[in-house]
């Protein structure tokens, strides 16, 4: 197979597969207040899936659940932000139910 076609190949199972992840995300938000655990259980196939197929996910996918727990972050009871300022900006993503942290900086203006 040439070059060109595969790579028009893996753009299509990318494509996909965000959207399989999307879907998943969406379904996962919907149940996660009356069945969180069916909810975290979507995130991590979802999350499995797009392993399999070695699919990065775009960033507002990925920031939507906690990546080592599989909660989606649902209102403001899942996770906490904060912006912390030590050295450099920074945006601090806390998951409540594993108290996993991320960290987000924040490149300086000029
Ligand atoms: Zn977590």
């Amino acid at each position: 197979m040439s070059r060109g076609r595969r790579q028009a190949r893996r753009r299509k199972l990318r494509d996909l597969v965000i959207q399989r992840v999307e879907r998943a995300l969406d379904f996962a938000f919907s149940i996660y207040s009356t069945h969180p655990e069916y909810a975290v259980k979507a995130v991590k196939q979802a999350q499995r899936l797009a392993q399999k197929a070695r699919v990065r996910l775009p960033t507002r996918l990925r920031r939507r659940f906690c990546r080592k727990c599989g909660v989606p972050f649902v209102g403001s009871s899942t996770f906490s932000v904060r912006v912390r300022q030590n050295r450099s900006t920074h945006v601090v993503l806390r998951c409540k139910s594993c108290g996993f942290t991320r960290r987000f900086y924040i490149r300086q203006a000029i």
